[in-house]
């Protein structure tokens, strides 16, 4: 068994959300560890290819891609661009997004933690276990399991928790909530495809190619499931990225926590992916010389669990694109929900809404931060919080809440938001270059 160890601050999870908040903590003096269960940082994007960033600019009316929050968005944007792991800004309709490659971003993010002084990064280490109390000053005990190291105790002052799950929350039995099964949003499959032709991957030939697969379930010619195909094109000239919108299963229980049903529906998935791609290859010259390049470790989960917060954000604050004066970021994207896995529903906000922090402050544990998928939000705004680009936000405004509480020795509702807002700004200028 490892030894047991003390952190100021320890960040669950390495997602996109997880790596701006364990950057920003250890930027500003703590003693920061970062845990991940998975092989690779990125979260979604390394585990799911998940690969492009929404969330991070201006609704398009404002002309043209102007980044929304500065700080580590727009650091991070930049500095992705600059190592050619981003393309260029896209447009598509009231929004622009940023393209990523995947496995780029994912070593590009494990770079910027690397050097990163005072920041620890251990990956295929999962928290299994979180013990509270109030009696030591490292008042969180935790039980890691490592593969190489095995069960581990580490000790720290202050947990984020950036799973996306709210699994830190959950095991620290703090309050959590989610959607009823039939509400929760679908998850989708997205692969990797090489040795295709780009003539039909673009523009409208795109959108042919989602009728003409969609088409061919309503022939008999592919079976159901397969109908909600998106294909878009990779960085590389000859990849594309397909996504595989999923349907609400009826035949097992829909319960996307559970790691042998998710292995179930990603292994059913697969399933539905070959047969497209010899549909494609059979009947679509673009495709004639295509093969699956890779295959991603784990099925896109949009929606689960959130932490509740001292403050949640509601749909209608989204919407209305509401102020807020403990604001530590904005958030422009659309209320985007996958109920149905043949088409997403979106509602436009009026405007860029604020993301308060005690949003990212659990109520039952002062002690306990969140950020990106699992901050405190109703499902309605989550449809619209969930993304990268307010991930990368909402990570970086806890981890400096949270490295400013370590300095205090307070608890994070001692923070206040103009804090977070004046040290963000202070280093938004600093440039990541790798
Ligand atoms: C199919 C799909 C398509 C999407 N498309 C887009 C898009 O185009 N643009 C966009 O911006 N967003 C998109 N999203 C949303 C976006 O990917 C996520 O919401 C975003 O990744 C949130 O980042 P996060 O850091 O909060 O969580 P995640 O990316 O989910 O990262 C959480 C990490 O925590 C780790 N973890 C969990 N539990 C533990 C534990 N106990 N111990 C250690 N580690 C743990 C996980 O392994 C994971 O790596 C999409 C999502 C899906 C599913």
């Amino acid at each position: 068994m490892c030894p047991s160890e003390n952190f100021d601050v320890v960040v669950v999870g390495g997602g996109s959300a997880g790596i701006a908040a364990a950057v920003s903590a250890a930027e500003l003096g703590s003693h920061t560890l970062l845990l991940e269960r998975g092989k690779f940082l990125g979260g979604n994007v390394a585990h799911a290819f998940v690969h492009t960033i929404c969330g991070l600019y201006c609704a398009a009316n404002e002309g043209h891609a102007l980044v929304l929050n500065p700080g580590m968005p727009s650091r991070l944007a930049s500095g992705l661009r600059a190592a050619g792991v981003a393309g260029e800004a896209e447009r598509a309709g009231r929004v622009y997004v940023l393209p990523i490659e995947p496995p780029r971003y994912a070593a590009f993010l494990a770079e910027l933690c690397e050097r990163t002084p005072g920041l620890e990064v251990r990956t295929e280490s999962e928290l299994i276990k979180v013990e509270h109390t109030e009696t030591s000053e490292r008042r969180w005990a935790l039980r890691v399991r490592n593969r190489e190291c095995g069960v581990s105790g580490i000790a720290a002052g202050w947990l984020v928790d950036s799973s996306g799950d709210a699994n830190a929350a959950a095991l620290a039995g703090a309050s959590v909530e989610a959607a009823a099964p039939e509400e929760i949003q679908l998850p989708s499959f997205i692969f990797r495809m090489g040795g295709v032709g780009r003539s039909e991957c673009v523009g409208f030939a795109k959108l042919r190619l989602t009728h003409v697969v969609a088409g061919a379930v309503a022939h008999g010619d592919l079976p159901p499931g397969c109908e909600s195909v998106l294909v878009r094109p990779g960085l590389e000239p000859d990849e594309v990225y397909v996504t595989l919108n999923m349907p609400r299963p009826i035949d097992i229980p829909y319960a996307l926590l559970d790691e042998e049903r998710l292995a179930s529906l990603a292994a059913r998935a697969r399933e539905d992916a070959e047969r497209i791609v010899e549909f494609l290859s059979r009947t679509r010259p673009a495709f004639e010389k295509s093969r699956i390049s890779a295959w991603p470790e784990r099925i896109g989960v949009r929606e689960t669990r959130r932490v509740l917060g001292l403050r949640e954000i509601r749909g209608d604050d989204v919407l209305s694109g509401r102020s807020d004066p403990d604001e530590i970021a904005r958030s422009s994207w659309p209320v985007e929900l996958w109920h149905d896995h043949r088409r997403a529903h979106f509602e436009y906000p009026e405007g860029a809404c604020s993301i308060p922090l005690g949003s990212l402050v659990s109520r039952s544990h002062p002690y306990l931060g969140m950020a990106g998928r699992c901050l405190s939000a109703s499902h309605q705004a989550l449809g619209a919080l969930r993304v990268i680009g307010t991930a990368l936000a909402t990570g970086e405004a806890i981890g400096v809440a949270a490295a400013l509480a370590a300095n205090a020795g307070s608890p994070l509702d001692a923070i206040a938001a103009d804090d977070v807002r004046h040290h963000i700004l202070e280093r938004a200028d600093r440039e990541i270059a790798l």
